[in-house]
């Protein structure tokens, strides 16, 4: 057999080799087809082969591929820069171009940084994080996240950073129940920041949903707010990870919007550029880019492929798609749909602990017994098998942490593209069902 040559995530094992994405399929190069049940991670939201998408990208590709932001602007930029503002309602007049979801993050934090430098302020220089929280895979953004598996191997090269507990409340890091609890753990921000001061804290970054570290944890209402309300009372900023929530994933604009909160930075990714083109993108208010503007002048970061414009024509199409009337409705008539759907497993399968989430991201948590909420012990590849399994059965999903300790296991993401029709959501369900089924038979022998 010919030996690959190229490094995938698990080092000895094979994958198939994709070779056709049409809609929510996938083909293999033995003509195998897959329901792409998590849009990859949480990513190709409008399905794959998006003709209009293409062809945008290919126009773009015609024209220009390639400018470097130091020597000139290009047109699909300065188009997503504005539509972005103003799908954010103004808010945000501000847009930086990255490539990646960890690069937004470690841009956020520059910008945070530089923010409060420019303002005289230089010793705000520390960022406030969560346990239970994934912001990204490189050094800046590993710092800031709460994922203990992802960060051991490099605890001597990341940054100190504070964390509070994540609103978990299936799992209450405090014990309680909401509303009972008062939202403590949001508190939890308040007593830290008056213990410690705020001289030295740039910002609190936090997923509106905990994503990959947490299986689509969704916090209590009035959570998000209560958090905006004590950065802002302790001057400090909110860095809202949007990365994986944002673009409609959720049902809105940003996951944030569900409960009105305007962070004063705000980071995209993932579901940006939809698998089409690599790009993230920062986005921020006026009050964050004044004292640059008139201080120093410049961003203290960047890439050479930042504000690529095939990344940003493949964007600005998916935008575009994104904000038409009829597509926001359709969307929002899918998610109620799906979580009917999804509501029928409730009580149907015993090692189904918690199923959480909003709009088009929905989590399960798998527990060993449901009533004591015990996790599977570390080694039984409980989700591992779980994946194989519907993949064999041509369902694709993405396995995400439970939170309990940071390892991938214990619970997965539901995550279809945002233009999965019913019928195509009853074959999901069908998949899915067969594949918990079949977990259930092997856990029986
Ligand atoms: N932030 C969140 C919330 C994410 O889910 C991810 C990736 O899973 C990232 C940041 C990092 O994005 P990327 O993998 O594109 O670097």
């Amino acid at each position: 057999m010919h030996r690959s040559n190229l490094i995938k995530p698990l080092l000895d094992s094979t994958y198939p080799v994709a070779t056709k994405g049409e809609g929510i399929y996938l083909y293999d190069d033995s003509g195998k087809k897959y329901i792409d049940g998590c849009s990859g991670a949480v990513t190709a939201n409008l399905g794959h082969g998006n003709e209009v998408i293409i062809e945008a990208i290919s126009q773009q590709l015609k024209k220009v591929a390639f400018t470097y932001r130091s020597q000139f602007t290009n047109e699909p930029a300065e188009k997503l820069a504005e539509l972005l503002c103003k799908m954010t309602g103004e808010l945000y007049p501000w847009t930086f171009l990255v490539n990646s979801g960890s690069e937004a993050i470690e841009t956020a934090i520059k910008l945070a940084i530089q923010h409060w430098q420019e303002k005289g302020r230089p010793q705000k220089n520390k960022i406030i994080s969560r346990w239970i929280s994934y912001h990204g895979i490189t050094n800046g953004a590993l710092s800031v996240s709460g994922h203990p598996i992802r960060r051991e191997k490099f605890l001597n090269m990341l940054g100190e950073s504070s964390m509070i507990e994540a609103p978990y409340c299936y799992r209450c890091p405090f014990g309680k129940a909401f509303p009972e609890c008062g939202l403590q753990c949001a508190r939890q921000l308040d007593t830290i920041l008056g213990r410690i001061g705020s001289d030295q804290i740039a910002a609190f970054i936090a997923e509106p949903i905990i994503g990959a570290a947490g299986a689509a944890i969704t916090p209590p209402e009035g959570y998000y707010e209560l958090i905006k309300e004590i950065c802002d009372r302790h001057n400090i900023l909110l860095i809202s990870d949007e990365v994986m929530t944002g673009c409609f994933r959720t049902g809105k604009m940003l996951a944030s919007d569900h409960w009105e909160v305007r962070p004063d930075i705000i980071c995209l990714g993932k579901g940006l550029g939809a698998g089409y083109t690599p790009i993230g993108a920062v986005i921020v208010t006026d009050e964050i880019i004044d004292p640059i503007l008139k201080g120093s002048n410049i961003i203290m970061s960047g890439h050479t492929m930042s504000a690529n414009p095939l990344s940003a024509a493949g964007a600005l199409a998916v935008l575009e798609i994104l904000s038409s009337e009829q597509s926001v409705e359709s969307i929002t008539e899918k998610i109620t749909y799906f979580h009917n759907l999804i509501d029928q497993l409730k009580g149907k399968f015993d090692f189904i602990g918690d199923i959480r989430g909003k709009g088009l991201l929905i989590g399960i948590e798998f527990v060993q017994n449901r009533a004591l909420k015990t996790p599977y012990p570390r080694g039984a590849q409980f989700t591992e098998t779980l994946i194989k399994t519907a993949k064999n059965n041509g369902l694709l999903l993405y396995p995400a942490s439970s939170g309990t300790d940071g390892r991938n296991g214990d619970a997965i993401i539901l995550s279809p593209p945002l233009i999965t029709t019913e019928d195509e959501m009853d074959e999901m369900y069908r998949l899915l069902v067969k594949s918990f089924e079949a977990m259930e038979a092997t856990l029986s022998k």
